[in-house]
């Protein structure tokens, strides 16, 4: 019979083969922000579409083109997270956290929905780790968010990512920069594509990251944000550079670099690689310190990023990083007949309640198929329990790697005690 139906478009299995690699960047990622004071949050995939349209901003791809947005049966706009800033935020506010001793910090894990076009490294179900600071204004942490990031990558062994910073000032520096920036864009009208042509008028900032090479190369002699910048802002940037200095982070300015949403302010930042092709923005963040008055709160200065899972694994993948191995099978029993097979299945449990990983035959092979199972799964031991073992209560057990035998009590105890010997449980 044929298959019913196939995923959606731009959607991902993570198959129980690949799951170890999933947990050990999500658990390396928000190990790394415990370190820096970060916890876990969890938000709801869904939220009302209101709160998109406010934060990420009405004018942005994401809110135009990206968002998948529906009717719940109670008739309510309802939106799939297109990313985790909004709801993070959000929560922080609902829940009062932002009253408590301030800054508020938190770290998320959120697969994310954006309607695009799939290629490698963008899917339109995708997972991101990011973290959150609200209420600190100081360079200082923009710098330890940063750091943050940096640490992560660090500690999953990844080379080579550039990371590019720029400021994109306050609303004050900005409006004056978007009248520099229209008036040079509309010397080039004509040449514009389509999208930025429209975007001259309501965001010509956005102009800057166009993937059009025509565009990009126009926008390659547009004036710099960064010789706009108010003498607070152009400060403020100048000391987050300092603290990266004093880290030893290295980092280029990169005035292009502008962010897809709305919300950014100031400190905006990418790494970047460029091993694994057109979609080599592996992070993504910056201050947003008018989004929490956005929502409705008081004005908190604050500042997060958001890391894509997919495209660091494939920056793993593609620079053979280490990845840790598989759980061993530290033993498999091999049995004949029903009441061995019981017996078998007796072992293995306490083994398991001792911290091994065991296995029993579930297939009612020959004995000669278990063991080429055994040896396929990669067991360190193999047992078999036929007849003659079960009358004498003992049995081999036998070392695959190189055939070494001992003789043992058909008991947990005993069994325990030696594979204690040959290689610790896992906790
Ligand atoms: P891009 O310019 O690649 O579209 P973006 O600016 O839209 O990225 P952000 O909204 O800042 O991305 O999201 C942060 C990170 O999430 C990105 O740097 C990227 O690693 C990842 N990401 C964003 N969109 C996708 C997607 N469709 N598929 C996979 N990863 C994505
Ligand atoms: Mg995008």
């Amino acid at each position: 019979m044929a298959i019913i139906t196939n995923a959606p478009r731009g959607t991902q299995d993570i198959l129980p083969e690949q799951s170890g690699k999933w947990q050990y960047i999500e658990k390396t990622a928000l190990d790394t922000a415990g370190k820096f004071g970060f916890h876990e949050i969890r938000v709801p995939t869904f939220e009302h579409t209101e709160l998109f349209c406010r934060s990420v901003g009405d004018g942005t791809d994401v809110v135009q083109k990206e968002m998948y947005t529906f009717c719940d049966k109670g008739n309510r706009s309802i939106t799939l997270r297109p990313e985790g800033t909004a709801g993070v935020m959000r929560a922080m506010l609902q829940n009062s956290l932002l009253a408590g001793p301030l800054p508020v910090k938190a770290s998320y894990v959120v697969n994310c929905f954006r309607y695009e076009k799939p290629q490698t490294g963008r899917l339109r179900e995708f997972h991101q780790f990011g973290v959150e600071m609200a209420g600190a204004a100081a360079p200082v942490a923009d710098a330890q968010v940063i750091a943050l990031a940096k640490a992560i990558f660090d500690r999953l062994g990844i080379r080579d990512l550039a990371l590019e910073l720029n400021s994109i000032g306050c609303p004050e520096c900005r409006s004056k920069y978007h009248q520099a920036l229209k008036a040079y864009f509309a010397g080039h009208q004509e040449a514009l594509c389509e999208t930025c042509q429209s975007r001259l008028e309501t965001n010509p900032m956005r102009i800057l990251d166009c993937k059009s090479p025509v565009c990009q190369k126009i926008a390659a002699e547009a004036p710099k944000i960064t010789d706009y910048l108010c003498e607070a802002c152009a400060a403020h940037f100048r000391e987050v550079q300092e603290h990266l200095e004093m880290m030893g982070i290295a980092f280029t300015v990169n005035p292009s670099i502008v962010r897809g949403l709305d919300y950014y302010t100031r400190t905006v930042f990418e790494f970047v690689s460029s091993g694994i092709g057109a979609q080599g923005t592996v992070c993504g963040g910056g201050r947003y310190d008018g989004l929490i008055e956005t929502l409705g709160g008081q004005p908190t200065p604050s500042i997060g990023f958001a890391m894509g899972l997919e495209r660091l694994l494939l920056v793993m993948e593609q620079q053979d990083c280490n990845f840790p191995s598989g759980e061993t099978c530290a033993v498999y029993f091999g049995s004949m007949g029903s009441e061995a097979s019981k017996k078998a299945a007796w072992l293995c449990k306490g083994l398991r309640e001792a911290g091994f990983y065991a296995e029993c035959d579930l297939m009612g092979r020959s004995v000669k198929a278990q063991m080429k199972y055994a040896d396929k799964l990669g067991a360190k031991y193999s047992c078999i329990i036929g007849e003659k073992e079960m009358q004498e209560g003992k049995a081999i057990i036998k070392r695959m790697e190189d055939g070494e035998t001992a003789e043992l009590p058909l008991e947990c105890g005993p069994l325990v005690e030696f594979l204690s010997a040959a290689f610790s449980p896992n906790p």
